[in-house]
């Protein structure tokens, strides 16, 4: 299903959802940069945004969540899950955090599946906008195939005016799943594309695929081999010299999904809460268990965790990359280390 529909009918969804009790969030402005934020008028979502610093993650794995609650009681113990919560309107996201999206869709989706992601990601609607080529120089997409989206998504936008930093007044909008025909027919907005707005969506495609370059001398498909033959080249410790295990790339990266998880009793300890919170694989202490002992006690072992989960482990377990390519590590770093320059040089010794 496609209709054509103006940037004040996609004002008017929003406005809709928040009034039929959902949350929308979307890209705000904030001084020069752009956050994902619960917003309480269409009108504020900035679809022309570049890149938002933080990845929408948050809206489906919070930072902090409390999963169960309990209560011990003389004969047994108690448990009520938390579970449920606000559904959700996210409008305006690029082709590399829908990516991203698909792969926690798989992460929490698989093995036992997570019944507190799923339950978010059930009640939400993603609505997608394409880019007019990568939004700064960090962004290797390109190469991580992050750039194109076909899941991760329930409608995709396509720009058919407007340009790079423009805001755009029309967009082809794509349903990709039924929720997001629902979304579109219970909305009764658009028309039905004609043959100029058919033409003007392919054009931006192939003006956006002319822009996107390649960073990487190599294609990606490659990564898992050069990394296996680098697992102990000097560059991890060379480049772990500057690192501040800050943790802060893990913060920012759509990919990361891992997690602690600890009891909070209350003072009488007869009840408590179960939280689940963001873990880092950066942090000193993240491969410390029981007993003290750290797997990973240098930052050069840690920064090839990382490396070796975004470019091989992940790819590996999920058929999907581990890394979109979106550059928030890299732009986030303030030690200045950078993942396309660590594949380009581990790509560059013999
Ligand atoms: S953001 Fe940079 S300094 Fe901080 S942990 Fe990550 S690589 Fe190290
Ligand atoms: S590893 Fe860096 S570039 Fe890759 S998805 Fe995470 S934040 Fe983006």
């Amino acid at each position: 299903m496609e209709r054509v529909v103006t940037a004040n009918e996609l004002a008017a969804i929003a406005d809709e959802a928040m009034r039929t009790g959902r949350t929308v969030v979307g890209p705000v402005r904030r001084k020069e940069r752009y956050f994902y934020e619960a917003v309480s008028r269409g009108a504020d979502l900035a679809l022309d945004f570049n890149y938002c610093v933080y990845s929408p993650r948050s809206f489906f794995l919070p930072s902090s969540e409390t999963v169960l609650s309990y209560s011990i009681g003389t004969k047994e113990v108690k448990a009520a899950p938390a579970t449920g919560g606000t559904p959700l309107l996210i409008m305006g996201v690029h082709p590399c955090d829908c990516n991203a999206v698909a792969l926690l869709d798989a992460v929490f989706g698989s093995g036992v599946p997570d019944d507190h992601y799923l339950a978010r990601r059930k009640d939400s609607i993603v609505v997608a906008v394409d880019c007019h080529g990568p939004c700064d120089q960090t962004a290797f997409c390109r190469d991580m195939g992050g750039n194109e989206a076909k899941e991760g998504f329930d409608v995709m936008l396509t720009p058919l005016n407007g340009g790079k930093g423009q805001a755009a007044e029309r967009y082809l909008a794509a349903a990709a799943t039924e929720r997001g025909k629902e979304l579109l027919a219970y909305n009764k907005v658009g028309k039905a594309p004609a043959n100029a707005d058919k033409d003007a969506a392919e054009k931006f495609r192939e003006a956006r695929n002319a822009n996107f370059k390649k960073k990487l001398p190599y294609e990606a498909e490659k990564l898992p081999e050069i990394l296996d033959r680098s697992y102990n080249s000097l560059l991890w410790q060379v480049t772990a010299k500057r690192c501040y295990s800050c943790g802060s790339c893990n913060l920012v990266c759509p990919t990361c999904y891992c997690f602690t998880v600890k009891d909070v009793p209350d003072l009488s300890c007869a009840s408590g809460r179960r939280v689940r919170e963001w873990d880092g694989c950066q942090l000193q202490d993240f491969a410390t268990v029981a007993g003290g002992h750290n797997f990973r006690p240098e930052s050069s072992s840690r920064l090839r965790h990382r490396i070796f989960r975004k470019g091989k482990w992940i790819k590996e377990q999920q058929g999907r990359m581990g890394c979109v390519g979106c550059g928030r590590c890299d732009r986030a770093c303030t030690a200045k280390i950078s993942v396309v320059e660590i594949y380009t040089q581990l790509a560059e010794e013999r």
